[in-house]
């Protein structure tokens, strides 16, 4: 489960810090907005597609999984094999498809029908704690869902965001995914955490790799502790 607030706290000094950059950023590269919003089961179900691949790949298997469906009770009811072979293009079809008919399923079982809009009176612990309990739905899934589609402020924590915000040293180093939603939640304000997440993970695409990171060039690299240091070496392949 996402650890409350209250359980974590940084100092005054990383919020200025975090400020910092995410002016940086801002006017580096704009303010991004989200795509298209969808409906909160949509954008539930292409999370899930989006798991281990590229946005296009997800959206191409979305896209044929609405084309072959009607809508999500038909691909309820399905044959698994007739979702695996729609969804395909995401990679990992053979575990996200039954993923996907376990969580419809799910929800008719508990709501009776196959909607999420109800999420949005719950709250933002109560909505994250509802949709963690999924197989396949992690923080960052329920993070996107809740601050992309049912408009509750959530920090969604991808692995660009991950990574640079550990090398920025905007995160403590050794700590997990998990707890990095509820910490970088404190380090902005609710208005920041879609256009700061589409920030840094276009930071993370476009300089700060997982390899070869292009510091030199970085806006952050004055507030930066991996560039400051540059004392750790990136465990690449030759
Ligand atoms: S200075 Fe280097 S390590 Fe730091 S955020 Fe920029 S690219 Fe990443």
């Amino acid at each position: 489960m996402n650890p409350k607030r209250h359980e974590l706290k940084p100092d005054e000094q990383l919020i200025r810090k975090s400020q910092k950059g995410y002016q940086i950023l801002e006017k580096t590269f704009g303010l991004p907005e989200w795509r298209q919003p969808l409906s909160a089961l949509d954008e539930l179900v292409s999370t899930i597609l989006s798991q281990n691949t590229t946005d296009v790949n997800r959206d191409v298997a979305f896209t044929r999984l609405k084309k072959k469906f009607p809508n999500w009770e038909t691909v309820r009811e399905a044959p698994e094999e007739e979702v695996v072979e729609a969804i395909r293009p995401a990679g990992l079809a053979n575990q996200k498809a039954p993923r996907i008919q376990a969580i419809l399923h799910q929800i008719t079982e508990e709501r009776g029908d196959l909607t999420l809009d109800f999420l949005s009176e719950m709250g933002r612990q109560g909505a994250h704690d509802w949709l963690s309990r999924f197989k396949g739905v992690g923080p960052k899934t329920a993070a996107i869902v809740l601050q992309f589609s049912l408009g509750i402020p959530a920090f969604p924590v991808d692995t660009h965001v991950y990574r640079v915000s550990g090398r920025l040293g905007l995160r403590p180093e050794k700590m997990g995914v998990e707890n990095a939603h509820a910490w970088l939640e404190q380090l902005f304000a609710p208005e920041q955490y879609g256009p700061g997440h589409l920030n840094f993970i276009r930071l993370g695409r476009e300089i700060c790799h997982t390899c070869k990171p292009e510091c030199p060039r970085c806006p952050l690299n004055g507030l930066c502790d991996y560039f400051q240091n540059l004392q750790k070496p990136v465990n690449c392949p030759a």
